[in-house]
């Protein structure tokens, strides 16, 4: 049985419960009642907490394993063992300034107190670059701060950074873009380990799948060797006859990311008939 904590109720939740469940993984979830539940088909077992107590919880070994954002992770320096950085809970940790102040540079920030609720990870960047700045740790609304007088800048999360702008602020300098990763302990029991294996296996089947679609189209014969050229393929496409002499219908797949560019290539190229299709599962 692999125990894994998830976030009990927040920005990670959702996503966390819909990871474990496309990885095919059945439980119930309540989890406003319910701190623990069981999975039904599969050995993990599922624990709900606050995401800041999830390093620790992993660390200590109360835990197997957790999901758990980035700027959790770095600011509360616990040794876990990254395993998969799962693209969701995106944001940054950035510094900004109340709109008045000019900033030109690391420098404007010389002599500045900062408020913020990642003290570390401040601490670490401001000696990295030699700015000496005072720390005022706050752990709530730290976008307020300024505007109280407790702080002349504030280093905080910002999804869109209309909080930002709703407190008179401009972000200055980014620190860390965060995402929510998976983490285990350092030595996991080799069954354990197994059961995470296989976990992962699935998480990236689904993520592979994401981040690729599956394209088909038709052309004619002498137009192949061009066309086989652009496409990206995993492998090399494959290629069919099709019934109307001299044709063949070409398969492969292609990256998200590119693909609209290759589909504009193809039909330069002479494909016709091209359709593109979401892949529900890929294993590479
Ligand atoms: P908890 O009650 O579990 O302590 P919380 O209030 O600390 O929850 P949330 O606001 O739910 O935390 O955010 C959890 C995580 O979601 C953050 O640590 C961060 O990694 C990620 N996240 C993604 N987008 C944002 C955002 N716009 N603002 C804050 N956090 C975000
Ligand atoms: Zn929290």
């Amino acid at each position: 049985m692999l125990r894994i904590a998830i976030q009990k109720s927040g920005r990670l939740f959702e996503d966390s419960v819909s990871l474990l469940r496309n990885a095919g993984i059945a439980f119930g979830s309540s989890p406003n009642r319910l701190l623990r539940t069981q999975a039904s088909n599969f050995p993990l077992e599922i624990i709900f907490l606050r995401d800041d107590d999830i390093p620790e919880y992993v660390e200590g070994n109360v835990v197997d394993a957790g999901i758990i954002g980035e700027n959790v992770l770095l600011e509360k320096q616990k040794t876990v063992q990254y395993v998969q950085r799962l693209g969701f809970g995106g944001c940054r940790l950035s510094i900004a300034l109340p709109k008045g102040i000019p900033f030109t540079g690391k420098q404007s920030l010389e002599n500045l107190r900062i408020a913020t609720s990642y003290p570390r990870i401040l601490e670490s960047y401001l000696s990295a670059n030699a700015v000496r700045a005072e720390i005022h740790e706050i752990s709530g609304a730290v976008e307020i701060a300024p505007s109280l007088g407790l702080a002349d800048a504030i280093f905080d999360i910002v999804g869109t950074g209309s909080t930002l702008l709703a407190n008179g602020l401009k972000e200055v300098e980014t620190v860390l873009e965060s995402e929510a990763l998976l983490v285990a302990h350092p030595q996991l029991a080799p069954e354990k380990q197994e059961i995470l294996d296989r976990l992962l296996f699935r998480i990236q089947a689904n993520q592979n799948a994401k981040s690729n679609r599956y394209i088909l189209m038709n052309a004619p014969n002498h137009r192949i060797d061009q066309i086989v050229s652009i496409i990206p393929g995993m492998k090399s496409p494959t290629i069919l006859p099709l019934a109307t002499e001299g044709w063949s219908s070409l398969h492969s797949v292609v990256p998200e990311t590119i693909f609209w560019e290759v589909l504009e290539q193809l039909k330069e190229a002479g494909a016709e008939g091209i359709l593109v299709v979401p892949i529900e599962r890929m294993i590479l």
